[in-house]
C-alpha cells in the first residue's frame, strides 16, 4: 500500500475559506495532500474512498465532553465514550476533569491520554483541573499536567467561587499559553436551584437558578480576563446578558471565547414540562428570548464554538424525581444533526458550522484540527446531507441514554469519519462489488 487514499467526489465544506464546493481531498501518509475540483488530482494508486452525495468537512471538535473514566466507567469509559463521538462525527474531544480521581495531576492526565491511545479512533485531549480535588482551594498541578498533555484547565461542573484563585488562574496558565475555562453561576445566587428561575419553576414547583447567577460570574471573570491579560473561555453560555457581556469585551480586544451547547440553542425552559429530568442541566435551559440570543451570538461568530457538554448519566441517577436527579444530558451523538438544523433554520450556513464544530474550538484549544490545510493530519467527517433519522438513545454508542432529544426527527449525520487517514467509522450504505467476467 501506497497510503495514498482519494476522497472523491464529495463537496468540500471550509471553513477557512467560507466555501463548500465540488471537490477532492488527496491525502498521504496520514496528512491532508492536495484538495482539487473533481478530477483534477493526480491520484495515482490510491485508494478511493468514495464521498458522491457527502459533504467533506474537517474532522470535527467537541471540546466540552464528559468521558467520566476514571471513576465513573457505569456512565462512561474512554472507549465507549470515543465511539459516540465517532458515531457523532467528531475526531477530536476534550474531556473535563471531574472524574474520579479528578484530574489535578500528570499522573491522571498521562493515565487519560494513554487509555485513548488503546481506544483508538478520535484524538482525546484532557482539560486539566483549576483546584486541586476541584474543590476551589487551591491551584492544580497546571505545570506538571500541562508538559504530560492537558489543553485547557477547569473546574467545569463547579464554579470556582474564590475570585482571587480564579485570578491567580489567569496569572499562571498565561506561562502555558492555555485557556481558563469557566463554569460561570454564582453558587450562593444559584441556591440550590434546579432549573431556570421564572414562572415556569414557580408553576411547577421548582426551585429556580437565576440568570444573574451567570451573569454576574460572566462579568467577574471577564473584568479579572482583562487585567490579568489571560485567556478566559466560557463554557455554555446560556444568558442573553451574558452573551453581551462577552461581545462588548471581546469589541474592547478582551481575550474571552464562549461556546455554546445544541441544548441551550434549541430546548428552553419549557422543555422541562412535567418535570423531565432530562431536561435538567447547569445552566439551566432559560427563555426563548435568551435562544434568539444564543442562535445570534452564534452566527455573528461572538460564540465561537458550539459544543456538546456531553454528561453521561446512569438511568438510576435520571428515574427520581426531579429535585434528586443529577445535571447533564448526552451530546456526542446529536451535536452535528441538531447543527444541520442551525443550518435548515438559516442561523449558519455550511462552512460557519464547520467552523463551530471544527476550526473554533480548535483555534481555543490551540489543537492542530479544523482545517482542510495542506500538510494538516487527515482528520475528514463525511457527512450525508439527505439522511433522515429519528433520535432513539437506546441506539447511542454511548453507555447512557439522558437525551432531551429522543424522537426528534433529524436530517443529516456522520456516514464515515478519517483521522489521520484512517477510515475508524464507515456507515455509508454498502458499495455493490463489481465482477468482470472473464
Ligand atoms: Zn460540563
Amino acid at each position: 500500500m501506497s497510503g495514498r487514499l482519494l476522497v472523491r467526489g464529495g463537496t468540500l465544506v471550509d471553513p477557512v475559506a467560507r466555501t463548500a464546493a465540488p471537490g477532492d481531498v488527496l491525502v498521504e501518509d496520514g496528512r491532508i495532500a492536495a484538495t482539487g475540483a473533481p478530477g483534477t488530482l493526480a491520484a495515482g494508486d490510491a485508494a478511493e474512498v468514495g464521498a458522491r452525495g457527502l459533504l467533506v468537512l474537517p474532522g470535527l471538535v467537541d471540546m466540552h465532553v464528559h468521558l467520566r473514566e476514571p471513576g465513573y466507567e457505569y456512565k462512561e469509559t474512554i472507549v465507549t465514550g470515543v465511539k459516540a463521538a465517532l458515531a457523532g462525527g467528531f475526531t477530536s474531544v476534550a474531556c473535563m476533569a471531574n472524574t474520579e480521581p479528578v484530574n489535578d495531576s500528570a499522573a491522571v492526565t498521562q493515565f487519560i491520554i494513554e487509555r485513548a491511545r488503546i481506544a483508538g479512533g478520535a484524538r482525546v485531549y484532557p482539560i486539566g483541573a483549576l483546584s486541586l480535588g476541584l474543590k476551589g482551594e487551591r491551584l492544580a498541578e497546571i505545570g506538571e499536567m500541562h508538559r504530560a498533555g492537558i489543553v485547557a484547565v477547569s473546574d467545569d461542573g463547579r464554579p470556582v467561587m474564590d475570585a482571587a484563585l480564579m485570578r491567580r488562574a489567569l496569572e499562571y496558565t498565561q506561562l502555558f499559553d492555555l485557556p481558563v475555562i469557566a463554569h460561570d453561576e454564582d453558587e450562593a445566587l444559584c441556591c440550590g436551584g434546579v432549573m431556570n428561575e421564572g414562572p415556569t419553576a414557580l408553576r411547577l414547583g421548582l426551585r429556580g437558578r437565576p440568570a444573574v447567577a451567570e451573569e454576574v460570574m460572566v462579568a467577574r471573570d471577564i473584568a479579572l480576563t482583562e487585567v490579568t491579560g489571560g485567556r478566559l473561555h466560557v463554557a455554555h453560555v446560556s444568558t442573553a446578558r451574558a452573551v453581551e457581556l462577552i461581545r462588548a469585551a471581546r469589541a474592547r480586544g478582551v481575550r474571552v471565547s464562549a461556546e455554546a451547547t445544541p441544548h441551550h440553542l434549541f430546548l428552553t425552559e419549557e422543555a422541562v414540562g412535567d418535570y423531565d429530568t432530562n431536561a435538567k442541566m447547569a445552566p439551566p435551559l432559560r427563555t426563548a428570548a435568551d435562544v434568539a440570543a444564543l442562535r445570534a451570538a452564534v452566527a455573528d461568530g461572538t460564540v465561537e464554538a458550539i459544543a456538546s457538554d456531553h454528561a453521561p448519566h446512569h438511568q438510576d441517577e435520571k428515574d427520581v424525581e426531579f429535585d434528586q436527579a443529577a445535571f447533564g444530558i448526552v451530546g456526542l451523538e446529536t451535536t452535528l444533526g441538531l447543527g444541520l438544523k442551525l443550518v435548515a433554520d438559516g442561523v449558519l450556513d455550511l462552512p460557519a458550522l464547520a467552523a463551530r464544530l471544527g476550526a473554533g474550538p480548535a483555534g481555543i484549544l490551540g489543537i492542530p484540527a479544523g482545517t482542510l490545510d495542506i500538510g494538516v493530519a487527515a482528520d475528514l467527517t463525511l457527512v450525508d446531507p439527505e439522511r433522515r433519522w429519528k433520535v432513539a438513545a437506546r441506539g447511542f454508542k454511548s453507555k447512557s441514554r439522558n437525551t432531551p432529544f429522543e424522537g426528534w426527527e433529524l436530517a443529516g449525520r456522520a456516514v464515515a469519519v478519517l483521522v489521520g487517514g484512517r477510515l475508524v467509522y464507515d456507515d455509508r450504505p454498502a458499495t455493490p462489488t463489481l465482477r468482470v467476467a472473464s
